[in-house]
């Protein structure tokens, strides 16, 4: 059918492309990539020449409408690098503009790094907020992360090798010393998650940056201690009555 589908990709294995969204990518009239020469490796190794067009949320003014003049008549496919469009990645104006023309918009859900970090942590997972990549720059890297330092969650944020020492330094200055997790090269041969507290991870990496692709995955703030030791007193008699 005519329309948009946003198709995810994998994220370093190539065994998690799932039979749909290959299905899709041979069968749409056009794919709109971020990068043609990284899609049409991913194209090769399913047997498909389906034509590639580029696209950002940033494209030239005309390209966006173009293809949302397309989905009218023919299937349009969005791919990303690796992983789910939409995040961190360009999409997000291609599906606001279908949807505000009243195209078929179908996901075709596969692999993101960071609900596969989340998976490899041993962090909560109940509540989590994404933060996506932090500003490189100090200060604003600084403010972003006191924005976030009271939210009751478990934050997830991508970042490189080479600043992910200073990144973990200043996630220790700004949200305290707490548990986190660095997952690295998910679905690929050199996988790993190193957990510690950011003050440990951030010793380990300060002149050891990593290879590969990162993200980091850090704990809720602990449990508020009482505000005095009066109120913690009465917190203690309260839950001994109510055992007695
Ligand atoms: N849209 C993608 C997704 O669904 O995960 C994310 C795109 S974002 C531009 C790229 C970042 O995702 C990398 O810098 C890295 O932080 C993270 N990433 C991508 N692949 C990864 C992998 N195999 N292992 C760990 N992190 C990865």
């Amino acid at each position: 059918d005519p329309g948009l589908y946003i198709v995810a990709t994998p994220i370093g294995n190539l065994g998690d492309l799932s039979p749909r969204a290959a299905d899709i990518l041979r069968r749409a009239d056009v794919i709109a990539v971020e990068d043609s020469r990284v899609t049409a490796g991913l194209l090769r190794h399913i047997g498909t020449k389906t034509p590639m067009v580029p696209y950002h949320d940033h494209s030239a003014e005309g390209v966006r409408p173009a293809l949302i003049a397309r989905m009218a008549t023919q299937a349009v496919a969005l791919v990303s690098d690796a992983g789910t469009p939409l995040i961190s990645d360009p999409g997000f104006k291609l599906v606001r503009d279908a949807r505000a023309a009243g195209h078929l918009v179908v996901t075709i859900p596969g692999p993101c790094a960071a609900v596969a970090a989340l998976t490899l942590a041993g962090l909560p997972t109940d509540r989590f907020l994404f933060v996506g990549f932090l500003p490189s720059k100090m200060h604003a890297r600084a403010e972003a992360i006191a924005e976030v330092a009271t939210i009751r969650a478990t934050l997830v944020m991508y970042e490189s090798g080479p600043r992910l020492g200073a990144c973990l330094a200043a996630l220790a200055e700004g949200l305290g010393d707490r548990e986190a997790a660095v997952t690295r090269e998910i679905s690929k041969k050199f996988e790993e998650a190193v957990t510690g507290t950011l003050s440990t991870l951030a010793a380990r990496y300060a002149d050891a940056p990593p290879r590969g692709e990162i993200v980091i995955v850090v704990a809720p703030p602990g449990e508020a201690p009482p505000a005095s030791a009066e109120d913690g007193d009465a917190a203690l008699i309260e839950a001994l009555t109510r055992l007695s």
